[in-house]
């Protein structure tokens, strides 16, 4: 396996590259340390010669390396991305083909569950929509409609990992009944696990989305949740776009079926449908993890587990799906 070959020396030229866009003081790093090049959007457009000396691929969650970049790059050995989220990775083939894949848990956790908790806030209590109104000039003509109260409502939560349960805290101390879906129950908590997302639905005021991407969740909140959910419930989804059909949740907006959203995350970013850019939706340009501190602790992590990878160490923050390869490696 290629790995075993690692120095701690400086790798030559080309070794490390830049997939997408990146942090720029991210991109200055990795191109001062490691003279890294960035790799062609199109995988065909590479140079054969330029992707053998490939052996480190830096990208972010919303580019990752997809399946035609990996196969095209025969000596890779590590992913590190840039994002907890590696749904944009193929993460099968670096399995299969010995290559490491990391990310980057828990120091985005608070800024996602804080961005969390600000949607529910603003469907609730419609803070973004009534600050329009004063804008527009309106107060004068009498004041904002009524909202509805965030505390003490039933918040569902799908998916309680490490973003999941630092939204319920946060959703505790508003004094909210906490429910929540996860293919296992998680033993360390008292919240009630509830086994199917419409059951969670039909029990909650408002359902956040926290689980991974990817095919395993594609299409997970479909018109069956959104109508459990019904004409008084929310639904907030800072995971990834692809969880929910948004076809269908802008069906169940326009039918009235659900009473509004907040949305950090979509289908097809940046593209944001014109059906869905309604006064009872919440709209965020996927900023979820985007303030200063958290993003230099994410590239500082991300760069951490570039050069133990480089060096021959053990890796600080490796995937479930390739962690077993470190052992295997090192
Ligand atoms: P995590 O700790 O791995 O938690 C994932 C949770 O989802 C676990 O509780 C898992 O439990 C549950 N889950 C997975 N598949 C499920 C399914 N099919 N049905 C029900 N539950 C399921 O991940 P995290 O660190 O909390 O991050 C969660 C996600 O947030 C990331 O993967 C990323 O996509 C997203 N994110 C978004 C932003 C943003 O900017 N908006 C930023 C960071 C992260 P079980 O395995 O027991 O089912």
């Amino acid at each position: 396996m290629t790995n075993s070959t690692t120095s701690a020396s400086s790798p030559a030229p080309g070794t490390v590259a830049q997939a997408g866009p990146l942090l720029p003081s991210l991109e200055r790093i990795i191109q001062q340390e490691y003279a890294a090049v960035r790799l062609p959007d199109d995988a065909a457009a590479l140079d054969p010669a330029d992707a053998a000396k490939v052996r480190a691929v830096v990208t972010s969650g919303r580019v990752g390396v997809p399946s035609a970049l990996m196969a095209a790059l025969p000596n890779l050995e590590i992913v590190t991305n840039f994002g907890v989220g590696y749904d944009t990775t193929d993460v099968a083939q670096a399995a299969e083909r010995g290559i490491q894949v990391t990310n980057t848990p828990d120091v985005l956790t608070d800024c996602v569950a804080d961005t969390a908790l600000g949607l529910m806030l603003d469907v609730f209590r419609r803070f973004g929509a009534s600050e329009r109104f004063l804008r527009d000039g309106r107060w004068e003509s009498g004041g904002f409609p009524l909202t509805r109260r965030f505390s003490r409502s039933t918040v569902g939560i799908l998916g309680l990992g490490r973003i999941g349960q630092a939204i319920a805290r946060r959703a505790a101390a508003f004094d909210a009944t906490v429910l929540y879906t996860t293919r296992r129950p998680v033993e360390s908590v008292t919240w009630e696990h509830i086994p199917s997302a419409v059951e969670l639905a039909r029990r909650s005021d408002v359902l956040v989305v926290a689980v991974p991407g990817g095919a395993a969740t594609d299409g997970l909140v479909d018109a069956e949740v959104l109508r459990a959910l019904g004409p008084d419930g929310f639904l907030v989804n800072i995971a990834r776009g692809s969880v929910v059909d948004e076809d269908a949740l802008i069906d169940a907006l326009e039918a009235g079926e659900i009473a509004g959203a907040g949305l950090d995350v979509f289908a097809h970013e940046p593209h944001v449908p014109p059906r869905l850019i309604r006064d009872d939706v919440t709209l965020l340009p996927h900023v979820g993890s985007g303030t200063r501190e958290t993003r230099e602790d994410m590239r500082d992590l991300t760069l951490a587990n570039l050069r133990a990878h480089l060096a021959g160490q053990p890796l600080p923050t490796p995937v479930p799906e390739t962690a077993g390869l470190a052992a295997l490696t090192h």
